[in-house]
């Protein structure tokens, strides 16, 4: 069996770390959430008040930083927490999941530096395949030849939602409103931004769950996934 590499990558509340985690565990892969490392370099920079514009700053936080990401325990699990996210050494699972240390993440992810210290995080942490990893820029820059490209949407209204729901099962007390602002704020400045913007790799297929539930989209992936063993299987007999 060829050890596949797939990647999903979509807008903030499209759904994809859950569906990510889940076809993973049908899998048997590990799973990589590397919009958890944009987070945690920014609740360094927030914890350390550098100026989120101050590129020169940023960048040489970026390099110092130690950032691991591990499987969750599972309780951290049930409680809907995603990889275990270290920080210089420091757990910060729950601290990098606020709106505010996602708009500096957003911030920070625009600077091409700090793109460069994390996408290399990232192919290392992804190099031997059997792999799902979830982000902006997955199938586009750091796992530009995977044999399975995933893109997910959602319409707006519906990612707003599902945020407001996590939001509001921790106790934040954001409106359906604020939290549509920030996630079309965020999806603005990652669409937009000049280096690695979201956009759908030309061969990803694009699935939009509008519609459809974590198990539902996560099965079709997995189809798509079966799909491609198939065919890699078949070429790597062609080849012999
Ligand atoms: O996925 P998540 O919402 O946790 O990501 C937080 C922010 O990190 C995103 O809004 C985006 O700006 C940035 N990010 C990125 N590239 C990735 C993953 C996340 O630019 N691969």
């Amino acid at each position: 069996m060829s050890k596949l590499t797939i990647t999903i990558d979509g807008p903030a509340g499209s759904g994809k770390s859950s569906v990510a985690r889940r076809v993973a565990a049908l899998l048997g892969y590990s799973y990589l959430d590397s919009g958890a490392m944009y987070r945690a370099l920014a609740l360094k920079a927030l914890e350390r008040k550098v100026a989120l514009d101050d590129q020169a700053r940023i960048e040489a936080l970026a390099k110092e930083t130690h950032i691991a990401l591990k499987p969750p325990t599972p309780d951290l699990e049930a409680a809907g927490a995603k990889n275990r996210v270290f920080l210089d050494g420091k757990e910060v699972t729950r601290e990098i999941r606020t709106a505010e240390v996602a708009q500096a993440a957003s911030q920070l992810a625009t600077v091409a530096a700090v793109r460069r210290v994390l996408v290399a995080e990232q192919q290392r942490a992804g190099a031997g395949g059997s792999v799902v990893m979830e982000g902006r820029d997955i199938g586009t820059v750091v796992f530009p030849n995977a044999e399975l490209k995933i893109f997910l949407d959602a319409s707006p209204e519906v990612r707003a939602e599902r945020r407001w729901k996590e939001h509001q099962e921790k106790g934040d007390r954001m409106t359906v409103a604020e939290v549509f602002d920030e996630v079309i704020e965020r999806d603005k400045r990652d669409r937009e931004r000049k280096v690695s913007p979201l956009i759908r790799a030309a061969d990803a297929v694009l699935v939009d769950n509008s519609a459809m539930g974590i198990e539902e989209t996560a099965r079709l992936i997995v189809l798509l996934a079966s799909e491609r063993q198939k065919e890699a299987t078949a070429s790597a007999g062609k080849k012999v």
